[in-house]
């Protein structure tokens, strides 16, 4: 057993070093080829090359080519034509003895072939553009710990370059040999119908309703609300975390036809371009709005998950280099200017922690609605949504007397079970039981007593032997899982209870393992996070 251990080899430290061995052989390959043409070439030459360089460029009667790092300028020798054509920076060639025109009878050195292949560029990134009386200077980070460089550019490099840009740098000299367009890389979520119901959602009732009114139904009827009613399109939620705001949001974005789902945190706009973080919140509109006009999406909603990050007081960041408050100013600009955006787009805030969102935020939103905690009732109809979606335990559907009533009997079971006791204990302190219970922690529990009831399925069909793939029950035999699951003790039991496999499903022991095993988590996250007692808010508006 030590043994083996020691030649344990986590899967992803396996499939890192596997890669890395499929990118040595590549490597080796490559290697193995170029050793052989260039046997090929030598053998074939009367004077064989001397060395072997980079051209790093071209002048008027030949090139000046780096030689294992040293510089030299050389004459085109015995280059036809053709070659000289060919020759470009970054191109290998062959440096070997050539006649002297100077001595008739003497050799000099000069390029001999021009070799079919380029030297790698080293990726760099432009992190500024800065002018001086001379020109322009790229401050270029490359790679390698290297830290910048500065790179003088040419008459018309700063036309083609951009701050954010990615360049190909020639070894040694760092020209700049090739730019790489800046593209607007969606690091953020989107998404098409995001498939999820508002039927999905339990509780929420007055919420959903909320959401429906304000914006599907001016939708519906555009004339009337546009004539008489009022554009609610700046939604703010707020609530504790996993209780169903980003849910909420994508329901609506569901609900809508050929609706485009946009979905973006701090994170991901402060990170998309270095730098520009303000013009990414600006470029997420212009995007959304773009697609919009031209038709090629009906209705769009953007989503700023943990708004609050981007919304807070100004002035808490002193000391940065300005960018969240140029995002932030960037984002009530945008906010302030949405109406002039295409009709059909929504944009919807959402927070944990409304106290963090300054009025002048506040103000920019039409309607600022709570996702508050379930309370019992809810909790009890988020419970029912996941319970119809497991399989039940046969011995629990006889006793209920059909399939319906257990599952009835399951929710009601685990609902009375997390409110049965007042607190919970951990080592950091102890908190309302109520107060962990929230819509992620539900589905949680329900994912957490399916994923028990298959894995026994699954046992109990390997332990009969009932696996209908061959290899599947071999690698089963010849792995020994079984002793690693502890199969043993536990198909006993299992084969006790049931003669059939598709008798094992979801009983009251695995949903209250599941809401045992994770609510001190859930009560440590809260008492650390400080969500469990959330200030009481005053919104400034009521709806
Ligand atoms: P928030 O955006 O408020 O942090 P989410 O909407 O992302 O929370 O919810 C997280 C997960 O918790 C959801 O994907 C869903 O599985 C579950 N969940 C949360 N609230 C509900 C609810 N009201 N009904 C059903 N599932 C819910």
């Amino acid at each position: 057993m030590e043994e083996m251990e020691g030649d344990y080899i986590p899967r992803y430290e396996y499939e890192r070093l596997e890669s890395d061995y499929r990118r040595l052989m590549r490597k080796y390959e490559e290697t193995e080829a170029y050793k052989l043409d260039l046997e090929k070439l030598v053998s074939k030459s009367r004077s064989p090359p001397l060395d072997c360089g980079f051209v790093v460029e071209k002048t008027e009667e030949g090139a000046i080519v780096n030689l294992n790092g040293a510089l030299k300028a050389l004459p085109y020798g015995t280059l036809t034509e053709m070659e000289i054509k060919d020759l470009k920076s970054g191109k290998f060639v062959f440096v070997g003895r050539i006649p002297d025109r100077n001595n008739p009878s003497g050799f000099t050195i000069g390029i001999t072939k021009v070799y079919d292949r380029m030297v790698d560029l080293e990726v760099g990134e432009i992190e500024e553009l800065v002018q001086d009386d001379d020109g322009w200077v790229g401050e270029i980070s490359t790679g390698k710990g290297r830290g910048r460089i500065y790179k003088r550019l040419r008459k018309d490099e700063p036309e083609m370059l951009k701050e954010g840009m990615k360049v190909g740098l020639l070894p040694g000299t760092y020209d700049i040999k090739k730019s790489y367009k800046a593209k607007a890389i969606s690091r953020y979520e989107v998404t098409k119908n995001p498939e999820v119901s508002f039927n999905d959602i339990g509780g929420l009732k007055g919420i959903k309703q909320e959401l429906i009114k304000s914006i599907i139904l001016p939708m519906v009827n555009p004339d009337d609300y546009t004539k008489y009613g009022e554009c609610s399109r700046r939604i703010l939620m707020y609530g504790p975390p996993g209780c169903g705001k980003t849910m909420c949001a994508k329901a609506l974005a569901s609900a809508l036809p050929n609706c485009e789902f946009v979905k973006i945190g701090a994170g991901e706009l402060f990170s998309m371009w270095l730098g520009e973080s303000e013009k990414n919140v600006r470029m997420v509109f212009e995007a959304a709005n773009a697609k919009l006009e031209e038709g090629e999406n009906d209705y769009g909603v953007i989503f700023f998950d943990e708004i609050d990050a981007l919304a807070q007081e100004r002035g808490m960041y002193s000391g940065s280099s300005g960018a969240p408050e140029r995002v932030t100013g960037q984002l009530l600009d945008l906010l302030e200017g949405f109406h002039a955006l295409h009709p059909h787009l929504t944009v919807i805030g959402a927070t944990n922690r409304l106290y963090l969102i300054d009025s002048a935020f506040r103000a920019r939103f039409d309607k600022i609605i709570e996702v508050p905690k379930p309370d019992k009732e809810a909790v009890y109809s988020i419970a029912s949504l996941y319970a119809k979606k497991i399989p039940v335990d046969r011995y629990l559907i006889k006793e209920e007397g059909g399939e319906e009533e257990a599952r009835l009997h399951l929710v009601k079971e685990i609902v009375s079970y997390m409110y049965s006791d007042k607190y919970v204990e951990t080592e950091i302190g102890k908190i309302k039981r109520a107060d962990t219970i929230t819509g992620r922690f539900i589905a949680q529990i329900f994912n957490y007593a399916r994923d028990k009831a298959l894995e026994e399925r699954t046992l109990l069909m390997l332990k009969k032997g009932v696996i209908g793939n061959e290899d599947m029950r071999r690698m089963w035999d010849k792995e020994g899982i079984a002793a690693i699951l502890d199969a043993g003790s536990k198909t006993k039991d299992l084969q006790k209870r049931y003669k059939r496999i598709e008798e094992i499903g979801v009983n009251m022991g695995h949903l209250k393992e599941g809401f045992d095993k994770f609510v001190e988590r859930r009560a440590e996250e809260i008492l650390t996070s400080g969500f469990g007692a959330m200030p009481e808010e005053e919104t400034g508006m009521h709806f």
